[in-house]
């Protein structure tokens, strides 16, 4: 072990003093030190300055495509690994604007890799399709009203983001073939990004292998990005099933051997153990299979716990306890635990420091939308209706996000665009398509989604997502000085290991039962933009619904 570390710094250092021999020029115009304002990125020439001016009147001409986009997917409602609909849709239209997208990637059917243009820099723009469970809500109605009870939804806002990365690429795609620019656009979903269940994979599969910087964009209430090491955590997803052996559970109770006792101590011994974990840490779990009927020892049960850290060596710790706790659950029961299934992993995520910088500096330049007073009012509604400040929407920027120390990181959400960030330069897009106050996974958390407020802020993102692309593609120091970052800094002392273990595969048959279960009373409510404008409009909604 000690040997591998020694080696690993060893090449880090050396690849670090190749790339600085090298690209010693990128270090000049984009701002470099901690908190330093985004004021150090290097005005644009005059030729950058008029493609954006270009970029920007193109994507407000787009709006109706944008929002079409948007509602689409949210319409579909889909669950992780479950996303058919949304998957067909997006490559439908890829391939229709001229990309070639491979489909069923990293063994996955719902994902894809869409490709246009040739050559360097390969700039890959990635973001989330999945659904919440239990999250249907009618769209423009500032109150609990489902689309269909009990199905999933779009209760994060994950219908969002292609429609922000989709229109970007295309507007590049036209000012990239008129100026005869050199580079490749691709484009990519964050399959089951809820289950954080595939980015691990598509690294392990090599999608990212020849990407110079992936420009992420994720739903969120104000357009920002940030870089260096964030808050929140990573995490593994782990199910522990144990098999024990059946009996009357009245007739013989003395002949069976429950796996349910043996999931219950487990959860008891971990909730007792919690107390005594770092407070940084966070975990949860569901009990997946409890048994058939009370009159049968269950001979068969499952529990999925999410394990969570801020570091890599923390999730492992963590996890080890896990397993540790499962192994005395068994012993306690006289039950087996079988091999535990991984469902799912994330590193903690580290965003480029370079690439932040220009991407803050479009974000400045852009602003944020023009909210109505319908979409405030409607805002203000949702906030009452949920108890919290009634604030409204966004409208001032938020600054650009710097690195937090671990010894302030309280812990938090994860997402496993960690794994992509630890092996290409990245950054994630944030663009106010959702109001501020939710609780996040949550019906909630869908109302906005279809609606003017989610409209305007895919398609300020977009404008974002396409002025990056243009200092990328255009300004060869800013992707040169994104792979310093990345070697001299983010990679120095730590390297990236997989949580995933070679044995795991993508957990594709998740959902499969919940959409199942739901997919024929929702296809009913599919937005169809032959016929409606907009899906509020099919829906027959008025916006904005609030209670008197
Ligand atoms: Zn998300």
């Amino acid at each position: 072990m000690r040997k591998r570390l020694t080696l690993a710094v060893v090449l880090s250092v050396f690849a670090g003093t190749l790339v600085l021999a090298q690209g010693g020029r990128g270090q000049g115009g984009r701002g470099q030190g901690a908190g330093q304002p985004a004021a150090a990125v290097a005005p644009d020439s005059a030729r950058v300055a008029a493609l954006k001016d270009e970029a920007i009147a193109e994507i407000d001409r787009m709006k109706d495509f944008t929002q079409q986009m948007v509602d689409q997917i949210f319409s579909y409602g889909e669950l992780g690994f479950q996303e058919f609909e949304t998957h067909r849709y997006l490559v439908d239209l890829l391939r229709q604007n001229g990309f070639t997208v491979e489909e069923n990637v990293a063994g996955i059917p719902t994902a894809f890799m869409a490709s246009w243009g040739s050559g360097k820099p390969v700039i890959a723009l990635g973001s989330d399709i999945d659904g919440i469970p239990q999250a249907s809500q009618k769209p423009g109605v500032a109150y609990h009203d489902p689309i269909v009870a009990g199905g999933p939804g779009h209760g994060e806002g994950h219908s969002s983001g292609q429609a922000v990365n989709i229109t970007a690429a295309l507007v590049l795609k036209k000012i990239m073939e008129r100026e005869k620019i050199p580079g490749t656009i691709r484009i990519w979903p964050g399959t089951a990004e809820e289950l954080v269940g595939t980015k691990a994979y598509f690294v392990r599969a090599g999608l990212f292998k020849d990407v110079d910087v992936v420009l992420f964009s994720h739903v969120d209430r104000n357009l920002s990005t940030s870089w260096g090491d964030q808050g929140g955590t990573g995490l593994v997803s782990v199910e522990y099933t144990f098999k024990g052996e059946s009996a009357h559970s009245a007739g013989a109770p003395w002949r069976g051997k429950s796996a349910l006792d043996a999931v219950e101590l487990m959860n008891i011994g971990w909730n007792f153990r919690r107390e005594h974990l770092p407070l940084s840490h966070r975990s949860h779990y569901v009990v997946t299979r409890g048994g058939d009927q009370p009159n049968v020892v269950p001979p068969t049960a499952s529990v999925w716990y999410y394990f969570r850290q801020t570091t890599y060596d923390g999730i492992k710790e963590v996890w080890g306890i896990g397993d540790r706790i499962a192994a005395a659950a068994a012993l306690m029961t006289d039950t087996t635990l079988l091999p535990t299934r991984v469902l799912g992993s994330a590193w903690p995520r580290h965003f480029s420091q370079p690439v932040a910088e220009a991407a803050h500096a479009n974000i400045q330049r852009i602003g944020l939308p023009e909210w109505s007073e319908d979409d405030q009012l409607f805002a203000r509604a949702v906030q009452k209706e949920l108890g919290v400040r009634e604030q409204g929407l966004a409208t001032r920027l938020s600054n650009l996000g710097g690195p937090v120390a671990l010894a302030n990181n309280r812990g938090g959400g994860s997402d496993d665009i960690g794994d992509i960030s630890w092996n290409v330069p990245t950054i994630t897009l944030r663009y106010p398509a959702n109001i501020p106050g939710l609780p996040g996974h949550n019906w909630a958390d869908s109302i906005a989604m279809a609606t003017p407020i989610a409209h305007k802020g895919a398609t300020a993102g977009a404008k974002a997502q396409a002025l990056t692309m243009l200092d990328l593609f255009l300004e060869p120091e800013l992707v040169q000085a994104a792979w310093t970052y990345f070697k001299d800094v983010q990679t120095r002392e730590q390297q990236y290991q997989p949580l995933i273990r070679p044995e795991d595969k993508p957990a594709i048959d998740l959902n499969r039962d919940v959409m199942a279960r739901y997919r024929e009373e929702m296809k009913k409510y599919y937005y169809d933009p032959t016929r409606y404008k907009t899906y509020l409009e099919q829906l027959g909604i008025q916006y904005p619904t609030v209670k008197k």
